[in-house]
């Protein structure tokens, strides 16, 4: 064949969206797709919030041109991202220790951080937790690395395994990127505790690891500040390090690409040099951000009612998750369980690891029309007053064996 596409080999399916399209297929009503990873409200439906609404109407009339942003993206942007992730009188942001850049959702700002990072040290390794998000793995692979992992979750107590963990970072070489969740831990749900996070961090300093923080859910578990103690820790520490954060879940801005990334280094000068580098990264990759999400983003992050109104919101979200998990627990059990589901409160953010086996999922799907990811991944966002009672007696005839 003369095709210069020969050799391209079939990639194999992404699971998850794999997922997806069986769920559009199957032709049952009373379906119920848990396998996806976005806040859908009571109605089964992607939010769109008031405060994004009220501030897109007011961009809207303001008509602004649609120039080129800087490379980094807006600074009213990238500043209102370090008063969210160090809080708003920051010893670090205002001794000019922080560069952020605008980037394209929280997936971006990791591939943007990871090419940086390749370009210091190619030969580094990188680890993930034990399990992660699956494109963790994949995208730093793909900026050339060498991905392992530490050891995270234990399926015994539903927990971290917090001893193996520290053992896992203690046995690390120097140099070493250390990808850690802040919180609401995609797909366990099970989160580091503050003390547990000064440990971390103690680690981190001793054997000269790097930390690459990953934040796609701040507000999701107890809200914006709570969620950030990870990151309070770090930046009280004096250390460099990453942090990829998003938008996405928080605004319900999916589509929009809305993240950041954002480096701290030991002082400003080394800040003007990397802020040099980084830009190179991004000049080379998509030249610029997209104006619209972040500028909406700044707009609600920067007026004070809108923000309000937001945060509301975002409790929202927060709120109806729990609901669900506490709902949860009790109808299983009242569908008379053997099983113990109690645990599913315990976790934080959008996920719960029900510990459900293949072959449970693999039921839940085939007598029930029930999605989940094979991992026993369940999104409680997926579930709302119309579908709980349903999942809940499927989880429990499943178990029942
Ligand atoms: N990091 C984690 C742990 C996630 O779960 C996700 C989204 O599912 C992301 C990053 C990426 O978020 P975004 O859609 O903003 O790229």
């Amino acid at each position: 064949t003369s095709s210069i596409f020969a050799a391209v080999e079939m990639a194999p399916r992404d699971p998850i969206l794999g997922l997806n399209e069986a769920f559009q297929a199957d032709t049952r009503a009373e379906k119920v797709n848990l396998g996806v990873g976005v806040y859908y409200d009571d109605n089964g439906k992607i939010p769109l919030l008031a405060a994004v609404r009220a501030a897109e109407e007011a961009r809207l009339q303001a008509a602004p041109p649609r120039g080129y942003q800087p490379i980094e993206g807006a600074q009213m942007y990238n500043k209102a991202v370090q008063g969210l992730l160090f809080g708003p009188q920051s010893a670090l942001v205002e001794a000019g220790r922080a560069v952020t850049f605008e980037a394209l959702g929280g997936t971006g700002a990791l591939k943007v951080g990871a090419d940086f990072l390749f370009r210091i040290d190619p030969k580094a390794q990188v680890l993930i937790s034990n399990p992660s998000w699956e494109n963790h793995r994949a995208l730093f692979e793909a900026a050339g690395f060498d991905v392992g992992t530490y050891p995270y979750y234990d399926a015994q107590t539903r927990g971290v395994d917090f001893p193996a963990m520290l053992d896992g970072l203690r046995a690390a070489d120097a140099g070493t990127i250390v990808v850690l969740h802040a919180c609401c831990h995609n797909p366990t749900g099970a989160d580091l505790d503050a003390t547990q996070w000064a440990q971390v961090v103690e680690v981190i300093r001793e054997r000269g690891l790097v930390a690459f923080i990953d934040m796609a859910y701040q507000g999701f578990a107890d809200g914006i500040e709570p969620d950030a103690v990870a990151l309070r820790l770090f930046a009280e520490s004096g250390l460099e390090f990453f942090v990829a954060s998003s938008f996405s879940k928080s605004f319900s801005l999916y589509g929009e690409r809305v993240g950041a990334l954002t480096i701290v280094t030991e002082n400003k000068e080394t800040s003007a040099r990397v802020l040099s580098q980084v830009k190179r990264v991004v000049r080379t990759n998509y030249s610029n951000p997209p104006t619209h999400g972040g500028a909406i983003v700044a707009a609600v992050l920067t007026d004070a009612g809108l923000r309000k109104q937001w945060e509301d919101e975002l409790a929202g979200m927060r709120d109806r998750i729990r609901l669900m998990r506490s709902a949860l627990v009790e109808k299983i059990a009242a569908a008379g369980a053997n099983q113990d589901f109690s645990f599913v409160v315990r976790q934080r953010g959008m996920f719960s690891f029900t510990g459900l086996s293949v072959d449970q999922v693999e039921r839940l799907k085939q007598e029930f029309g029930i999605y989940a990811v094979s991992s026993g991944r369940i999104c409680l966002a997926a579930l709302n007053s119309g579908n709980i009672d349903y999942v809940a007696n499927a989880i429990a005839q499943v178990v029942k064996g």
